[in-house]
């Protein structure tokens, strides 16, 4: 098995897209994320997955607090802004959740403070108690075998 055999069978896992944001000192900085799973109800945990280049890494163990932004559908730019996918720099604009800082239109937002940490090979896993929630009325992004997609309605048998 290779390399781009493993992550085309994890492209195959059709997700929703996050933008994971965090501050240090007042310096917001967000990275594009879909490796975001909920982890417990009580208490309410989530995980994110940071690779070990990514710059947020660093920044999330400074400040032990981030946010999740789940994305909209009309949030595809957003996903690439902080993906690093376009050429201009671009401003964007946080709002702010029990202080952490979030984007406005997300279908949720999820304030978070770290618990617990755990390096698993190339990436760090960070365990996040969840401190608040908003939530908006919107249908989410898609993301599916590296590419977006829209919400559609199964079919029904
Ligand atoms: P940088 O490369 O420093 O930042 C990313 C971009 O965000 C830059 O262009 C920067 O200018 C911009 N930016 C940051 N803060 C601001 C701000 N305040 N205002 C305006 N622009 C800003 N990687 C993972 O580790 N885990 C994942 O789960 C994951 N999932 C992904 C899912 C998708 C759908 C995609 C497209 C990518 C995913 N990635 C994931 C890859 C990751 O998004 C990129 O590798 C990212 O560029 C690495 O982020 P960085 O912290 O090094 O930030």
């Amino acid at each position: 098995m290779d390399d781009r055999q493993f992550r085309t069978a994890m492209g195959k896992f059709a997700t929703g897209v996050t933008v994971i944001a965090t501050d240090v000192d007042g310096d917001v900085h967000g990275m594009t994320a879909n490796a975001f799973m909920s982890v417990s109800l009580d208490p309410k945990l989530v995980v994110i997955s940071i690779g070990e280049k990514a710059r947020i890494l660093e920044k999330i163990k400074q400040s032990q607090t981030f946010s999740v932004n789940i994305l909209a559908a009309d949030q595809q730019e957003l996903s690439m802004i902080f993906a690093g996918q376009l050429k201009e720099h671009r401003e964007v604009e946080f709002d702010r959740l029990d202080g952490k800082p979030v984007l406005n239109g997300a279908v949720a937002q999820i304030a978070c403070e770290v618990s617990t940490v755990h390096v698993e090979g190339d990436h760090t896993l960070f365990i996040g108690r969840v401190t608040d929630i908003h939530l908006e009325d919107a249908e989410p992004l898609i993301f599916y075998s590296g590419k977006y997609r829209a919400l559609a309605e199964a079919v029904t048998v």
